[in-house]
């Protein structure tokens, strides 16, 4: 009986939790929104422990999954795999992957602007679509360089910024690409690697397997897969030669010349149609493509982009490992 009045009480207050945002002025959720769901998931400034919580809950997974291998698993299975295997291979990449590239990633702080000051090692040039010069953040009052972020949990600007990373709570930008990579690599490589192992071993031994081979078969796949499309979808980008947070700027101008409401002046200065006019002319009223730019322009001698070929990533290296160098260096 007391179970089921603890998960009643449980239950409600999560509901009570999720719903108080949409009925945040009504009692009582506006006390639930205030007290709690504010403070504890809006707020990047407030309880910034609650950011180490996935960070411990991946790093706990990973210990249960190399104890449920050497205590449970390995003695049954011990005597199928090679020497080389068992006391260098499967060492090796237990250590290395989120123990080592893990914690370099969680560790190494990339570059961060600073306050009021424009003099950063920055090698890219404003693109002035984009990306605009002397530009003050609006958050932290840093000059912004080409390519930055600002970034509301480590609240800086972020040189070459692509995402804060949940995983490693810690923003992934210049001076930690290479261990973030490599921290995608070796996750994904070592967990599909347990995977096929342990699934061979399944269906070629004739001796008895405990449970907990199956589960930690399972769970290896499917933090493979998970791991695996993160890794996929992070080398995509630096195929594209963007970033993730450059990535969404460039759907955006894409998406406006897709609706006919980009356009380029005789001097090279990129704008935007206002979205609500349909028909453009050179009465209509255009935005910079400069989001800090909030003035109303009005046009003379502009062409309506509609060829994505005109519209050039002066970010982009031109190949993959030419991308790939250029963020890891
Ligand atoms: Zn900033
Ligand atoms: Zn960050």
């Amino acid at each position: 009986m007391i179970e089921y009045i603890c998960l009643l009480l449980i239950v409600s207050q999560v509901i009570l939790l999720l719903i108080s945002p949409r009925y945040r002025l009504i009692w009582p959720f506006s006390v639930y929104y205030k007290k709690v769901f504010h403070p504890l998931i809006q707020d990047n400034k407030k309880f910034k422990i609650k950011f180490y919580i996935i960070p411990i809950f991946y790093f706990v997974l990973y210990l249960y999954l190399i104890y449920c291998y050497y205590s449970k698993v390995a003695p049954f299975i011990n005597n199928q795999l090679w020497a080389f295997e068992k006391y260098m291979w499967i060492p090796l990449i237990i250590i290395a992957s989120p123990l080592i590239f893990g914690v370099f990633t969680m560790f190494t702080k990339p570059t961060y602007t600073k306050k009021y000051s424009d003099e950063i090692d920055n090698e890219y040039a404003f693109d002035n679509l984009i990306f605009y010069p002397q530009i003050l953040c609006r958050t932290c009052q840093s000059y912004k360089p080409a390519r930055s972020k600002h970034c509301s949990i480590c609240d800086r600007c972020v040189l070459v910024a692509d995402h804060h990373c949940i995983w490693v709570n810690n923003c992934v930008g210049k001076g930690n690409y290479t261990y973030f990579y490599m921290f995608l690599i070796t996750n994904t490589f070592s967990l599909t690697y347990a995977f096929i192992r342990l699934l061979t071993i399944f269906y070629t031994t004739n001796v008895y397997l405990p449970k907990n081979t199956l589960t930690l078969t399972i769970l290896c796949g499917c933090f493979s897969v998970i791991c695996g499309i993160f890794t996929f979808l992070q080398l995509n980008l630096a195929q594209e030669g963007m970033t993730t947070n450059e990535k969404d700027k460039w759907f955006t101008v894409h998406e406006f010349m897709r609706d006919g409401k980009l356009v380029r002046t005789q001097s090279g200065r990129w704008y935007f149609a206002d979205p609500h006019d349909s028909d453009i002319s050179e009465d209509s009223v255009f935005y910079s493509t400069n989001g800090y730019d909030h003035t109303e322009y009005t046009l003379r001698n502009f062409e309506i982009i509609e060829d994505p070929s005109r519209i050039t990533n002066i970010y982009d290296r031109g190949d993959f490992l030419a991308n790939l160098r250029d963020l890891c260096k």
